[in-house]
């Protein structure tokens, strides 16, 4: 597939209508850097650190780690790299970390909930990163973040992990970004303050659709039973990007919705200016942006809203 899209690889995501989406990949593990410059990927917009942690049968070192992201940022040569902080539990289970025997783990003791009530895992990956940085830029995320004291909190570790490493004398990030996912309904309606104070939002759209229609993502009877296009979520996507127009927040979308074409399409027609997604998408994703005007599809949205669907699919597909 990505042979049939190197003439595009090096041209940007620009549609007809003349607006520019940065297509940025998803990765995790070091066998995936080598699609940074085969893909066309603009950086990786989302690391999920937990695969490194997944892959071995202990506890990773934190030089071992700070190696790892030391390659990750030479291989990205200068393009954004945003690293998300461990997100296990749920379906993320360590086999060498005791299980938590929970009725739900899907609303149980998991990502940052773990990261903060026990932070050491936490500290060791934040010193790691800023190591790993070493006068580079450095974009750290947290995933799962549900209301606004969750993220002053962690970001906090992050300022003691900064100055630790400056007591100690390591070179320091030139430049750091601080963001969150927003994968809990309950983050969209977060006071404005919230969104002023964090640098970049990222919509899980997998955990964000599992939490919004409450339809386990993992359950094979209701995980494709709601339309990412169906209206409700569709609205609802567009209310969060208006609050981050409002206070000039950067929203970006990682779900695996972003790496489906016609979902694609619509999101950017909403307003996301960002998707990231697994880097065999990026070619197919590229070319039909690069054939579409956002505008006119936006009316085919609206239009389709107002006459009442349940999901603006249809109407999107004869467009
Ligand atoms: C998501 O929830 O959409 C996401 C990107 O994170 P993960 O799939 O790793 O839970
Ligand atoms: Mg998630």
């Amino acid at each position: 597939a990505q042979e049939r899209y190197a003439s595009i690889r090096d041209l940007p995501a620009e549609t007809l209508c003349g607006r520019r989406i940065s297509l940025t990949m998803n990765a995790g593990l070091m066998a995936d850097l080598p699609s940074l410059p085969t893909s066309g990927a603009e950086g990786v917009g989302l690391f999920r650190t937990e695969l490194q942690f997944l892959v071995r049968n202990k506890m990773p070192k934190r030089a071992e780690l700070s190696a790892l992201y030391g390659r990750v940022l030479d291989a990205a040569d200068g393009q954004p790299v945003v690293f998300r902080t461990l997100d296990i539990g749920s379906d993320k289970v360590l086999p060498y970390m005791k299980p938590n025997d929970e009725p739900n783990p899907a609303l149980g003791w998991r990502a940052i909930r773990v990261g903060l009530d026990k932070p050491g895992v936490l500290r060791m990956q934040l010193q790691a990163l800023i190591r790993a940085a070493n006068g580079r830029p450095l974009s750290v995320m947290f995933p799962f973040i549900a209301q606004m004291d969750e993220f002053t909190v962690a970001r906090q570790e992050i300022d003691k992990a900064m100055a630790r490493e400056e007591r100690l004398g390591h070179v320091l990030p030139s430049e750091l970004k601080i963001g969150t996912m927003l994968e809990t309904p309950s983050l969209a309606f977060a006071p404005q303050a919230f969104f002023e104070q964090v640098d970049f939002v990222s919509i899980g759209g997998n955990d964000l659709k599992q939490f919004f229609f409450a339809a386990d993502r993992e359950n094979e009877r209701v995980r494709r039973r709601y339309d990412t296009l169906n209206v409700s979520f569709l609205s609802f996507l567009e209310g969060i990007v208006n609050r981050c127009r409002t206070t000039g927040t950067p929203l970006s979308f990682c779900g695996e919705d972003a790496g489906r074409p016609i979902e694609a399409l619509c999101l950017a027609a909403i307003g996301l200016q960002s998707l990231s997604m697994r880097p065999a998408s990026i070619g197919p994703v590229k070319h039909l942006l690069r054939r579409t005007n956002l505008g006119e599809l936006y009316s085919v949205i609206s239009e389709a809203r107002e006459s009442g669907v349940q999901s603006v699919r249809p109407a999107v597909m004869e467009y």
